[in-house]
């Protein structure tokens, strides 16, 4: 199927990123979201990106307002449904994403894709609540969008051949790579980097080292341009969590039972660089380490 408009539900900072890479690519764009006020914001967001590129020489301004100009903002799920590929980007809940499925396959045209971004949600789950599990995929991006360079596509058990190749063309028209997965818990990258993670939480609860000789010795040693702990205050230390609850109980292993350590740094609120502390504290001038 030839891919000419995309429709992003969820404007938050996964969602303003795919439709500025969508728009700059060339596809028209409708973002949706609930609130009016992350609507605002993502448009908001997406021109500060869009002149950040402009003035490292990365697009032109000729291609910024192109892109600007094919960018839509709406609260009306219907106008999504006309698009030829949905991306579903809200919030990581089941319970929501099935209300928005729910609202948005009414107005579904007939050979609409639909997608989810999520990062742990089953596929093959979500795409029971529609009427074309053949045409329901997992499109997983990385953040931030705009800079990440891969993208996962997720087959639901259901998913069909066409589906798959109409999301790697669109993928490819983005100048990103796709990687293939198929739709078991956390996927690739999660599967991989999440245990890592939770592991050297559970090296620095075990004394082994402290923060920064985690960090150091991943980043000198393993040559990761982050260490694990101040990755984990990126990402989120209640996302590394979640992850983990996920593989636990997808898998009924052992081996992904998440540290207590992290479990106590997200009770405390101490949730990363979002929160101002995490295992680095960020209130001050430098990241200093909690341990
Ligand atoms: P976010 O909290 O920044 O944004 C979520 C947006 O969804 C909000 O603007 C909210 O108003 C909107 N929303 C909530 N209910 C809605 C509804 N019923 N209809 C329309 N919009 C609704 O979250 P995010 O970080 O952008 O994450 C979005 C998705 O992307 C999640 O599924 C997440 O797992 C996935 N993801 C996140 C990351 C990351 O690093 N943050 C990376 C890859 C994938």
């Amino acid at each position: 199927m030839d891919i000419k408009s995309v429709g992003v539900i969820g404007a938050g900072q996964m969602g303003n990123g795919i439709a500025h890479v969508m728009a700059l690519a060339g596809y028209d764009v409708i973002v949706n979201d609930v609130s009016e006020e992350a609507l605002n914001a993502a448009i908001d967001r997406i021109e500060k990106n869009m002149s950040r590129q402009v003035g490292k020489s990365q697009i032109t301004e000729a291609e910024m307002a192109a892109g600007l100009g094919r960018i839509t903002a709406s609260l009306d799920i219907a106008a999504v449904g006309q698009t030829d590929l949905v991306i579903e980007s809200a919030t990581e809940n089941e319970a929501i994403k099935n209300k928005i499925i729910e609202g948005l396959v009414p107005h579904l045209a007939e050979n609409t894709i639909v997608t989810s971004n999520t990062s742990s949600i089953s596929i093959t789950r979500l795409a029971s609540r529609t009427d074309r599990p053949e045409k329901f995929m997992g499109f997983h991006f990385m953040n931030p969008v705009p800079l990440m360079q891969l993208v996962e596509l997720i087959r639901g058990i259901a998913t069909d051949k066409e589906t798959y190749e109409s999301c790697l063309q669109v993928v490819e028209t983005l100048g990103k790579t796709a990687a293939s997965a198929e739709d078991f818990p956390a996927f690739i990258v999660n599967r991989i980097l999440i245990p890592m993670i939770n592991e050297a939480c559970y090296t620095l609860y075990e004394g082994v080292g402290n923060v920064a000789s985690i960090d150091n010795a991943m980043k000198l040693g393993a040559n990761h341009p982050m260490g694990p702990l101040q990755l984990a205050d990126f990402i989120g230390l209640d996302t590394c969590l979640a992850i983990m609850n996920v593989l636990h109980d997808g898998f009924a292993d052992t081996k992904y039972r998440p540290c207590p350590l992290l479990t106590k740094y997200v009770a405390a609120g101490w949730l990363g660089r979002k929160a101002g502390r995490g295992f680095y504290d960020y209130r001050g001038e430098v990241p200093v380490p909690t341990r």
